[in-house]
C-alpha cells in the first residue's frame, strides 16, 4: 500500500509516541508500524524529541527505516500552527534550548486549565491529566483523563465541552514563532513542512499569507495527505503545494490504535502532479 505513484514504498511522516500524547511507546509504535506495512516512518512528537533514540533502535530492529522528526507549536497571527520538523537532529542545542521554553509554557498552561477545571467543581482533573502523560503534558492528557473518568463518551466530546477554543476550560498560550520554529528545524539539519494545513481553516487571503512567509523563512513541505483531509481537501492542498512550489507530504497523524479515523501508515495517495517530499532526500 505504498503512497508514491512511482514506487510501492509506504510513508508515514507524522505520528506520535508517549513522549508526547500518543499512547503507544516509541517501540510499540515501529512495531505496528511494521505489522501495517510501512517501509519509512517519521515520529513528530509535539514539542519533544525525546523519542528520537528508542525510536531508533526499535525502527531497525523491525526493519523500518526511521524519520526523526517534531512537530513544533507555532503561534501565528495569534493562531496555533503545527509545523512538522523533518531529518531532525535532536541534539542541536539551540532548538533543545526553545524546545525547553515551550515546555515549560505548556507546563504552566497545564496547570492554569488545571484551575479552571478545579473553578467548576473538578478538583482532580489536573493531577489525573499529568498522571497519564510521561512526557510532554497536552490537552489530549486532560481529554483522556476526562474519558477516563466517564465524564464524556470520548476524546472528541471532551474537546468539544471543555478544551477547545472557547470553551469552558480553554487557555491560550504563546507558542514558538513562526521564526523561531523554523530556525531550529533549518540548525538541526531538518525541513519544515505545514502539519495538516486544511484543519486551521482560514480563509484563502489568510493561508495564502501564511504560506508566503512560511516559504520566506525557508519552509518547503505541506502535508497534502492526512487523516485529518478529506479527498476535496487532499486536493485542495495539492494545488497550493503546486502554486508555491512546495514539496508535498503524508501523514497519519496517528496517535492511538483505538482511534479509527488516524490509524498509522493510512494515508490517501497523492495526487497526481505533486513532488512527493522524499524525491527531495
Ligand atoms: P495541545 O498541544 O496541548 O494544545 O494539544 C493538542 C492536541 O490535542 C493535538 O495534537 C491533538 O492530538 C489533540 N486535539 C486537538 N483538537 C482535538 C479535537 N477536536 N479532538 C480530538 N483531539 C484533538
Ligand atoms: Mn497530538
Ligand atoms: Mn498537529
Ligand atoms: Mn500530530
Amino acid at each position: 500500500m505504498g503512497n508514491n505513484a512511482l514506487s510501492a514504498i509506504c510513508y508515514d511522516l507524522h505520528s506520535h509516541s508517549t513522549a508526547s500524547d500518543g499512547v503507544l511507546t516509541p517501540t510499540e509504535l515501529m512495531q505496528l508500524a511494521a505489522r501495517n506495512g510501512v517501509d519509512v516512518l517519521a515520529l513528530t512528537d509535539h514539542d519533544c524529541t525525546d523519542g528520537h533514540a528508542e525510536a531508533a533502535a526499535a525502527a531497525s530492529e523491525a526493519g523500518i527505516q526511521f524519520v526523526p522528526g517534531i512537530e513544533l507549536s507555532v503561534s501565528w497571527r495569534k493562531r496555533l500552527i503545527h509545523i512538522v520538523g523533518l531529518h531532525v537532529d535532536g541534539e542541536y542545542g539551540a532548538m533543545q534550548a526553545g524546545l525547553v521554553e515551550l515546555r515549560a509554557r505548556r507546563q504552566l498552561r497545564a496547570e492554569a486549565i488545571g484551575v479552571k477545571f478545579e473553578k467548576i467543581g473538578m478538583p482532580d482533573v489536573y493531577g489525573g491529566a499529568c498522571a497519564l502523560a510521561s512526557g510532554v503534558v497536552s490537552r489530549s492528557h486532560f481529554a483522556m483523563y476526562l474519558v477516563e473518568q466517564g465524564v464524556v463518551k470520548d476524546v472528541q466530546q471532551a474537546f468539544k465541552q471543555y478544551l477547545l477554543k472557547g470553551k469552558r476550560c480553554y487557555v491560550g498560550c504563546e507558542w514558538a514563532s513562526l521564526e523561531d520554529a523554523l530556525a531550529w528545524i533549518h540548525g538541526a539539519g531538518g525541513q519544515a513542512v505545514v502539519a495538516h494545513p486544511a484543519r486551521y481553516k482560514m480563509s484563502r487571503t489568510l493561508f495564502q499569507a501564511f504560506l508566503e512567509d512560511f516559504k520566506a523563512l525557508g519552509g518547503v513541505g505541506i502535508e497534502v495527505a492526512c487523516s485529518s483531509h478529506n479527498s476535496e481537501e487532499t486536493r485542495q492542498m495539492a494545488k497550493y503545494a503546486e502554486a508555491l512550489e512546495l514539496f508535498a507530504s503524508v501523514g497519519s497523524d496517528f496517535h492511538s490504535p483505538h482511534n479509527n479515523w488516524a490509524k498509522l501508515g493510512y494515508v490517501q495517495a497523492l495526487p497526481e502532479g505533486c513532488r512527493p517530499i522524499w524525491q527531495s532526500w
